[in-house]
Formats: structure tokens, sequence, C-alpha cells
């Protein structure tokens, strides 16, 4: 489990995350470590991981059946599902209920954001063949984290709640890093560290002139750069300068000629 140091209870002034799950162990070392613990430790979040067995009512605590209709692999069991469910959202500021799975929307930085700017999250974790569809009905969103099939919920769940926390108000040193960091929305600069010259390739000089107005035109035009050639779908939500859209104009001129 988490460690006792980390577990904070409910406070107007913090991020507020639940999490379901079948493997609550799974999520010791990446929620004990590093940022996340940090950030509970400075009561900016608290976090909480159910086991879901202790929402079922029968012996054997058992949170899966064989689907109607045959095939293969098990399907989550309503009946505890929406038991913790109710149990966890809380009646005051009711919790934004979360499903991991392969089908639902596509978890961006935009998303993030979104989530970030919530009081309560209730992460549900999916597991086996997937949920019995009826828990659907109790849950506010359905967040994939790509398009590929994962064994369980626990890993996006992990996912999400990572780059959701980094967003929060002081939990990472700086916010101008957040500004210009991928995604918001272009792509970011490339960086570079010592040594000034490593097997042959060397630190671009403007990054060594301690001129910050170069520095800060080379990054951006790094950055445009990097996103016109990974990722030209992200530049059409961009607020670019005239220079900047005549700058992008040309490169997309040169690469029509290179293609001809
Ligand atoms: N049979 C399901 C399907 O084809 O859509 C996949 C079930 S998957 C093996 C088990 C659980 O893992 C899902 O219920 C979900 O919670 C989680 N999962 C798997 N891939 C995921 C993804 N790309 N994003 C978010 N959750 C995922």
């Amino acid at each position: 489990m988490i460690p006792a140091s980390c577990v904070k209870k409910v406070d107007d002034n913090m991020l507020h995350i639940d999490v379901l799950t079948i493997f609550p162990g799974m999520f010791t070392s990446p929620f004990g470590e590093s940022i996340i613990c940090r950030a509970m430790e400075r009561q900016l979040l608290s976090l909480q991981v159910h086991n879901l067995r202790d929402f079922c009512l029968d012996r054997h605590r058992v949170v899966d059946d064989y689907p109607y209709g045959g095939g293969a692999g098990m399907v989550m069991r309503p009946e505890p599902a929406v038991r913790a469910i109710e149990a966890l959202r809380g009646e005051e500021r009711q919790a934004l209920v979360v499903l991991t799975s392969p089908q639902g929307e596509m978890f961006s930085q935009k998303l993030a954001a979104e989530l970030a700017g919530k009081q309560r999250l209730l992460f549900f974790c999916g597991h086996y063949e997937g949920v019995d569809e009826r828990i659907r009905s109790r849950v506010d969103r359905e967040i994939s984290i790509g398009d590929y099939v994962l064994t369980g919920g626990e890993l996006p769940a992990m996912v999400i709640i990572d780059a959701v926390v980094r967003l929060l108000p002081g939990v990472l040193g700086s916010s101008e890093s957040l500004a210009e960091e991928s995604f918001s929305p272009l792509l970011e600069y490339p960086h570079y560290t010592r040594p000034a010259e490593f097997e042959g390739m060397k630190v671009p000089d403007v990054l060594r002139s301690g001129h910050h107005r170069q520095i800060r035109e080379w990054r951006r035009r790094q950055a445009l750069w990097r996103t016109f050639c990974r990722r030209p779908d992200l530049l059409e939500k961009a607020d670019l300068s005239l220079a900047e859209k005549e700058l992008l104009a040309e490169w997309q001129t040169g690469r029509k000629l290179e293609e001809s």
C-alpha cells in the first residue's frame, strides 16, 4: 500500500484521488516515490488506493463472473463495482468517476489539465475481458491511454494520475517548465547538458552564448520545426505569429519541392 505518511484526508485545498483496483499493491512503488509522493507529503494531493474485493459481500470476495452468451474470459461483476463507486463517490463535492477503457476518449495533455482542475477523482481499473456494461451507468468519463489493449486498468490509471498531478500548482519546481512543455501546444525544443561536445556532436553555440532573447527565439523556432516534422496536426491549434506562419509556409513549399 501507499506509505501511511503519504495518505492524507480530503481537504478543500488539494486534489483528492481514489483508485479502485483488484491489485492495490501495483500502486505502491509508482506512488510511493518521487514527485507523486512529494505532492502528498506537501499536502497538494491526497491519494487512496482501495481493494475492490473489500466491497464484495460474499465469502470468497469474487469480483468476476462468466459472460452471458459465452466466449473467452471473465467479466467484472456489477454489484461490488457499483457498491464501491457509490461508497467512494462522496455526497458533497462528488468525485468525477473515471473508467479506464481502451474504448474511451483518448487521454491528452488537454484532458490532463481538465482533470487537474477537479477537486475529486475516482478511478475504476477494469480487468479481464472488461466490465459489465451496467457499471458504465455509474461512470462519468471513460478514458483510453492509447489504441492498444493492456491487461488491466492499473497502468492507465497511473499514467493519467501522473500526468494530472504534475499539473497541480506547486507540484513541480517551476511553472515555466509546464508552459513550454510538449503539447502546449507545440512539441518542446531540444535539450542539451554538459559536455559541450559529445562524440563530435556540439551543443549549438546560441545555448552557450548567455543571450537570453536569442536563446528564446532559437528554442521557439526549434519547437516549431520539430512540430512541423513530427506532429504537423498540432500546428492547427497553435497560436502562431505572422512571421511564424510565413516560416511554416516556406518549409511547406520546400517540402513540396523536395517531394516533386
Ligand atoms: N476486451 C476489452 C476490449 O476489447 O475492449 C479489453 C479489456 S482489457 C484486457 C482489461 C482492462 O484493461 C479494461 O477494462 C481497461 O480497464 C484496461 N485497459 C486496457 N487497455 C487500455 C487502454 N488502452 N486504455 C485504458 N484502459 C485500458
